[in-house]
């Protein structure tokens, strides 16, 4: 079995499994991190483990912070309520800030290893100005601005991307103005392209929200943002949601390879021997998709554990997913699957200024992403062949009478 290039790297890691009682330490304590804890766990591996997380609570889901929570809907989202029945040391507020030969240095102390996990997810994105702006990371962000969100309240999101489209929901729906502010010419175009991004930009209006496209920020100032061509928007609330970047400048100059986060093989190995990546922070070697891919997905930080806890303790299980996320916004359940960059070709089910619809990427004959709005069969069956890597025939794929699943040639 040969695992995917870790780019420039000699002969990639070979960190067999651990003799005696390996010492598993953990960089983050959010979902990825967790998660590995208990799939180690789970496949009986018993010997020491530390989690050393730089937030002061315990791991949370992040989520319902743009959606239930800003809704009023629940207060917390902490994960595990009771995380000693993992026996494992988690060492909370604490922040890795050093990698060495074996040794991981936080700002309390040194953590020798046998095997370490990067699990230091992603952070956002700051733009330039002395103004305040927030962001929607953490659970702490997340109720410090529900607190602002009041009606008649003057809110500026800036970024019509994932996190920004829910704010905006939740913030309308909340009573507050809101405007959204997007340098690119469609929502969500850096996700999923402008022209099926395209798509959503009525749903501001619909929803009373202000929507103002191709308009860059230049800075962020005390009650407002100036923007590129000089104008001004006044702003009660400034939230920034451009985008997040790979929590891993503390190992800038440690020896582990970065390619836009830690770059890691198809077995999760990064380029220094018994040292793994894993979630928002870890960009893998998708032998499916023939490209390195650092997805900001729920689910990937939810299931890559699984693979990874068993390669932790000497196993060589590749992880090959079809990435998988969604959104809700708008009163709709978006859904998407699967890797669009290599299509060729986008085939659109049902009519977009409706209800439900999807929109599917092809390359060549295959299908390799999906897009679905309020149709989780479809997603469900998409899903199945992008997995299978079937041919579809085009022509049936672009009428939605036709179940995706009986569109393989
Ligand atoms: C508001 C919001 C809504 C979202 N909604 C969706 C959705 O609808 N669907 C979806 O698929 N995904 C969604 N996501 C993305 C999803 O939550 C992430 O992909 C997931 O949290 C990634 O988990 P992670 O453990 O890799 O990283 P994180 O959750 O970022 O956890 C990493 C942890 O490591 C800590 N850390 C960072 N640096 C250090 C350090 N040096 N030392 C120690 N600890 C450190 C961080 O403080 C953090 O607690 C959403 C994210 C947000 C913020």
């Amino acid at each position: 079995m040969t695992a995917g290039p870790i780019a420039d790297s000699p002969a990639g890691p070979t960190a067999g499994p651990p003799a005696g009682p390996a010492r598993i330490v953990i960089a983050g304590g959010g979902l990825a991190g967790l998660r590995t804890v208990e799939e180690l766990r789970a496949v009986g591996y018993a010997g020491a483990v530390t989690v050393i997380g730089a937030e002061s609570r315990p791991p949370y889901d992040r989520p319902p912070l743009s959606k239930q929570l800003l809704a009023g809907a629940v207060d917390d989202t902490t994960l595990r309520a009771e995380l000693g029945s993992l026996g494992a040391d988690f060492r909370l507020g604490e922040r890795a800030e050093r990698l060495g030969d074996g040794v991981l240095g936080t700002d309390r102390g040194e953590y020798p290893f046998d095997r370490l996990v990067i699990a230091t997810g992603a952070q956002p994105i700051a733009l330039p100005g002395p103004g305040r702006q927030r962001f929607l990371r953490t659970l702490d962000d997340a109720l410090a601005l529900r607190d602002r969100l009041v009606p008649g309240a003057r809110l500026v999101v800036v970024g019509a991307g994932w996190i920004g489209a829910e704010l905006a929901t939740a913030a309308g729906a909340r009573g507050c103005r809101v405007s959204v502010v997007e340098a690119a010419t469609a929502p969500l175009a850096g996700a999923i392209g402008a022209e099926v991004g395209a798509q959503t930009a009525p749903w501001y209006a619909e929803a009373g929200v202000e929507l103002l496209l191709g308009e860059a920020v230049e800075s962020v100032q005390d009650g407002g943002l100036v923007l590129a061509g000089g104008g001004w928007l006044a702003a009660d609330e400034i939230v920034t949601a451009v985008g997040v970047r790979p929590a891993v400048a503390w190992l800038e100059s440690a020896a582990v390879k970065l390619e836009n986060g830690v770059a890691v093989d198809e077995m999760l190995r990064s380029s220094v021997a018994g040292v793994y990546a894993v979630g928002d922070c870890a960009a893998f070697w998708s032998g499916r998709f023939g490209r390195r891919i650092r997805t900001e997905h729920w689910d990937s930080a939810l299931r890559a554990p699984v693979v990874l806890a068993a390669n932790l303790i000497g196993d060589a299980r590749r992880y090959d997913p079809v990435p998988y996320f969604w959104s809700e916004q708008f009163g709709r359940m978006l859904q998407h699957v699967g890797d669009h960059r290599g299509a060729d070709r986008l085939i659109w089910r049902g009519e977009a200024s409706g209800p439900r619809w999807a929109a599917c990427w092809l390359a060549g004959e295959r299908l390799v992403a999906v897009l679905t709005v309020g149709l989780p069969r479809d997603l469900q069956q998409g899903r199945r062949l992008i997995e299978s890597a079937a041919a579809v025939d085009a022509g049936r794929v672009a009428d939605p009478a036709i179940p995706l699943r009986d569109c393989a040639r």
